[in-house]
């Protein structure tokens, strides 16, 4: 334990993490950021490097793609994202999903972006129509890209990417289709290809079970080719200078080695489980929190941030609450009282709604026991959730897996 947190008291057992990030980092990924270091010459570092871009063309389904790996969290590659695709002036159309859309937005435009923006509405995903018309009235194609966050970790709703490129070629516009997968990579399957999505960007902490640390980009030809004629100026960052070479290229500098072996564990589990089981396990585990959010929200305090029950994330679940609870002392009773560790409202959500995270290394009996705190927090600070949360979650886990 460091030394920050030895000035707090023991406590005994384990603690639920249910943040929708940083999660749970399996014992053998924790094992393998514990190696010792190595030269940056010794093609270990490489191999290491390669079966990473590996397991992300595996979890992202493209056979073509680039993939780049960064020392950096998901706000380094949305800046990665900017600067390789955009140039200062240009046009960028951004759906609102809640907040990270929001955040992506005014990163962009910090860097001299025009953002159109779409909408919010609060409880809905992205209104593919309402992207469709605001292409069409773009009759100069001003805009060069559509950046929509595929999960928006703060609202829970996860929007509908195949829509959304439907959309985009209904109205005949050339933008290139760019997808933040950060919260939703190893939750629920991404088809980049099939899909026709040009670039993706995510990081390491959410559903591939590592710690923050790693983000990625990967690009397609069209988008390669639009950063190869992209003049803005930038170096770290840029895909053309990473492309190729050892390591210490395509890292631009030293790679974070310890990182890499976790997230190349991180895939080595996930192939062990298979990534079809991954993502069914996600999809039983989040119907389970959502069968206690629905038996809660009955009592009529506590409801669904998210009112469209198939755009409800497999990742994350806020629940909005009525106007004379705090969420932060729901979230605060859970954690010292109860030991389990769920997020706050981000944004526009800020004193409305605490978040239980499902995604990653999770099992039954972690979500029951998350469930349970929260509804005991709930109850010790008499909000009427009446009695059936758990009891709904567990008799949707004990039916037969379909
Ligand atoms: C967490 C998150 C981010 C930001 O990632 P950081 O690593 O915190 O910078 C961006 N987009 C989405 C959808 C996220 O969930």
């Amino acid at each position: 334990m460091n030394s920050s947190a030895a000035s707090f008291p023991y406590i005994p057992g384990i603690r639920l993490l249910h943040s929708p990030g940083p999660s749970n980092v399996p014992k053998a990924v924790l094992d393998a950021l514990t190696r010792q270091p190595i030269d940056m010459g010794d093609p270990r570092v490489d191999a290491c490097v390669d079966a990473c871009e590996r397991g992300l063309q595996g979890l992202l389904n493209t056979a073509s793609a680039d993939i780049f790996l960064y020392a950096a969290n998901g706000h380094g590659v949305w800046e990665a994202m900017i600067v390789n695709l955009l140039a200062p002036g240009q046009k960028v159309l951004i759906p609102g999903t809640g907040h990270f859309s929001d955040a992506w937005a005014l990163m962009a435009e910090a860097m001299g972006a025009v953002i159109v923006r779409t909408p919010y509405i609060e409880g809905q995903p992205i209104d593919p129509a309402v992207v469709e018309q605001t292409l069409r009235e773009d009759i100069k194609h001003e805009i060069v890209a559509v950046f929509a966050v595929h999960t928006d970790t703060a609202s829970s709703t996860t929007s509908d990417i195949p829509a959304l490129r439907r959309a985009i070629d209904a109205a005949k516009h050339p933008a290139l289709f760019v997808v933040d997968v950060v919260a939703s990579l190893g939750a629920i399957p991404f088809y980049m290809d099939q899909w026709g999505v040009n670039a993706v960007m995510g990081a390491s902490q959410k559903g591939l079970m590592c710690p923050p640390g790693v983000g990625f980009c990967a690009a397609d030809k069209r988008a390669m080719q639009v950063c190869a004629n992209n003049p803005a100026p930038r170096y770290y960052w840029d895909w053309i200078r990473r492309r190729k070479g050892p390591s210490y290229s395509r890292f631009c500098g030293t790679a974070p080695q310890n990182l890499l072996f976790g997230l190349e564990a991180a895939f080595g589990l996930i192939q062990q489980e298979g990534v079809a089981q991954v993502h069914a396990r996600h999809q039983r585990l989040a119907a389970a929190v959502h069968a206690a959010v629905q038996a809660w929200s009955e009592a009529g305090q506590v409801q669904f941030l998210c009112q469209v029950p198939h755009a409800r994330s497999a990742s994350v679940t806020a629940v909005l609450v009525g106007k004379d609870i705090d969420p932060e002392l729901i979230r605060s009773t859970a954690r010292e009282k109860f030991q389990v560790l769920i997020a706050g409202g981000l944004g526009p959500f800020a004193g409305r709604v605490f978040r239980i995270g499902h995604l990653g290394d999770l099992n039954p009996a972690m979500i029951l026991g998350c469930l349970a705190g929260v509804e005991a927090s709930m109850q010790s600070l008499g909000i009427d959730v009446g009695s059936r949360g758990v009891r709904s979650a567990v008799e949707y886990l004990a039916q037969p897996e379909a």
